[in-house]
């Protein structure tokens, strides 16, 4: 597989791949529908998606479709694999906040997971570090794992600032009391999020490995249990090499997951 990044071409991902059977845990798959999906549509999807389930052997599966679809999705997930997750909740429990949900709402609609600092919230809502960790610490006191991103942009790939970047971020995107129990972490590039590009197998290694450091210093203990998950154009197609990557834990997809099939082989391409 020939995976490109901005500036710079990278090898192809056999070489820093780790046989699927030293893998060390189940990964974390995590379908972001972000704001796709009509009601009969989304039953549709959902409802493919538990039936390829019913199977097994996806790892942990989490789907997060649009708020106004998880109280119907709940009932097609009842008793399947497929846990349901939000896009992003509120820092506050409740009150005068149009247009916003909470993590207790998301927990009531049958949560168990909920996204925090996507890059389109952080970019297109002006949501910075800070604001992201008390998203998580919200997520967190309404008993939800919170999937935290972080990820650097083109330009802080390109001036050689990725990693810094990244550091910086998931130091200043944890809340105290963040534990790998309740929290995983999306390593996604902004520019690789719908954009069909990936990094190559050597960066994304090199990401995950110092989003464990900044865990490390952050709470000055093992990031070994952390489950860090890569986001950013993974398909069918990449995503068994991607998921072999050292490092990483799981996959969180965009676009891909809009197609049940798609997303199934997704989640089976750690096997
Ligand atoms: C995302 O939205 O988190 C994402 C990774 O999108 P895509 O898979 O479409 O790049």
């Amino acid at each position: 597989m020939r995976v490109r990044v901005p500036g710079r071409e990278t090898d192809n991902c056999r070489a820093t791949a780790m046989p699927p059977e030293s893998r060390h845990r189940r990964p974390l798959l995590v379908a972001n529908w972000k704001m796709n999906g009509l009601h009969a549509d989304g039953l549709a999807l959902a409802s493919a998606l538990a039936g390829h389930a019913a199977a097994g052997e996806g790892g942990d599966i989490v789907v997060c479709p649009p708020a106004t679809l998880l109280f119907a999705l709940r009932a097609v997930f009842a008793g399947s694999a497929v846990a349901l997750g939000g896009q992003d909740c509120h820092t506050a429990a409740a009150g005068a906040h149009t247009g916003d949900v909470s993590a207790s709402m998301l927990a009531d609609a049958g949560c168990t997971h909920v996204i925090v600092g996507h890059s389109e919230r952080r970019a297109g809502h002006g949501e910075g570090d800070e604001t992201v960790a008390e998203k998580a610490a919200a997520a967190h006191g309404a008993g939800l794992t919170a999937i935290v991103c972080v990820g650097e942009s083109a330009a802080d790939r390109d001036s050689g600032h990725a990693l810094t970047v990244i550091g910086r971020q998931v130091e200043g995107s944890l809340p105290d009391g963040a534990a790998p129990e309740n929290t995983a972490i999306a390593y996604e590039p902004v520019w690789a999020i719908g954009s069909g590009r990936t990094p190559g197998p050597a960066d994304i290694a090199a990401a995950h490995a110092e989003v464990r450091a900044g865990w490390e210093r952050r709470f000055s203990g093992s990031g070994a249990a952390l489950r860090v998950l890569y986001g950013g154009s993974v398909t069918a197609r990449n995503a068994g090499e991607i998921l072999a990557v050292p490092g990483v834990d799981g996959v969180l997809v965009g676009g891909a997951s809009l197609s049940a099939d798609t997303f199934w082989q997704i989640c089976r391409a750690w096997r």
